[in-house]
């Protein structure tokens, strides 16, 4: 690891990694380069922001792999524009390294371009400092003017829904922490670090729900605190049946019930979608699904009563041990 290179500063790290990508999108007018960027959103579409940070040590463990930390620095904004219903179209990346790493930023890039270029998203500019190891990404996505998805649109009677399983990536965490409490087969746990390193966001699917969704948002705190912006965002409660969850227990025989609702529930980093829909649009939720090559499942219903109650198969209500990462 070089501490310094005093053959590279800061424009030849632009130019020679972040600015690889060209002109690749013709609502770019001016790219990497320039003060700023000028981007042309295309008549009748509403313009779709969100940023999110990654620092080292906070939301990635400090030795992942620089290609995972460059893919999941986009996928994890991406999923962002996944519940909101937008297609994905620019980036910038504010960027702070502790030190000019070549094997590093190449490899950071790989991860980073590998998914930009599967979505044709463009980065369009960003920013470069000396400083402990964080990114910031902010993506850009379009929908059709006023067609966006929002937590606010839950209705009484709507049925809840997550794509795919929850809990994977919180046990790889576990287990790179050490806190593993049983023993879980290779491929198994190959499966839960790709979930953690590489999450793969459901913007096809997200895409799809504009048309039948009546609320979304994406799971990336745990299904507790997430599905509990929809409640509070659409005055509303939830009834989740703990049997119906998608968890770690399909694949791991041995573990607790308790313990699987509990990655389900309050483990984070899923970077699934959960959404309502009224009850007499399951069926075509079914089509879209399998159009989309997504698994689906119904978890609960949503209630007058405005409180998320987890109800255990046997009629019991569960408490979760922990309430979803929190910051503060
Ligand atoms: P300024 O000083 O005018 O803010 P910079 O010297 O910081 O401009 O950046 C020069 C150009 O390189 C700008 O177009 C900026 O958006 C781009 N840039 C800087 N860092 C990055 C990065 N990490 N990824 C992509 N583009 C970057
Ligand atoms: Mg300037």
């Amino acid at each position: 690891v070089t501490t310094q290179d005093p053959e590279l500063d800061e424009f030849d790290i632009i130019g020679r990694y972040f600015g690889r990508q060209g002109l690749r999108r013709a609502d770019v007018i001016v790219g990497i380069g320039d003060d700023a960027a000028i981007l042309r959103v295309p008549e009748g579409q509403d313009l779709v922001v969100a940023i999110d940070t990654l620092i080292s040590g906070v939301h990635f463990p400090e030795d992942t792999p620089p290609a995972c930390i460059g893919y999941k620095a986009l996928a994890v904004n991406l999923s962002d524009l996944a519940a909101m219903g937008a297609v994905p179209a620019w980036a910038t990346l504010a960027m702070s390294l502790p030190h000019v790493d070549r094997a590093w930023l190449a490899a950071f890039c790989r991860g980073f371009f590998a998914l930009a270029d599967e979505y044709d998203v463009q980065l369009i500019g960003g920013d470069t400092t000396r400083g402990p190891l964080s990114m910031s990404v902010q993506v850009h996505g379009l929908l059709p003017r006023g067609h966006g998805l929002r937590r606010s649109g839950a209705r009484v009677g709507d049925r809840v829904f997550v794509t795919g399983r929850l809990g994977e990536a919180a046990m790889a965490l576990q287990w790179l922490q050490g806190r593993r409490q049983l023993a879980v087969a290779d491929d198994v746990l190959r499966a839960c670090l790709e979930r953690l390193n590489r999450p793969r966001p459901r913007v096809e699917f997200g895409l799809r729900l504009r048309e039948l969704a009546t609320s979304a948002i994406d799971v990336s705190d745990g299904l507790v605190a997430d599905l509990g912006h929809i409640l509070t965002a659409s005055g509303v409660g939830a009834k989740i049946d703990l049997g119906l969850l998608p968890t770690l227990a399909e694949l791991i025989p041995e573990l607790a019930p308790e313990h699987a609702w509990d990655l389900a529930l309050s483990g984070g980093d899923d970077y699934e979608l959960c959404f309502t829909v009224a009850a007499d649009r399951e069926h075509a939720l079914v089509d879209i699904a399998t159009e989309c090559k997504v698994c689906v499942t119904r978890i609960g219903e949503i209630v007058a009563d405005t409180a998320l109650r987890l109800q255990c198969p046997d009629g019991s209500r569960f408490e979760p041990t922990a309430t979803g990462y929190r910051h503060f």
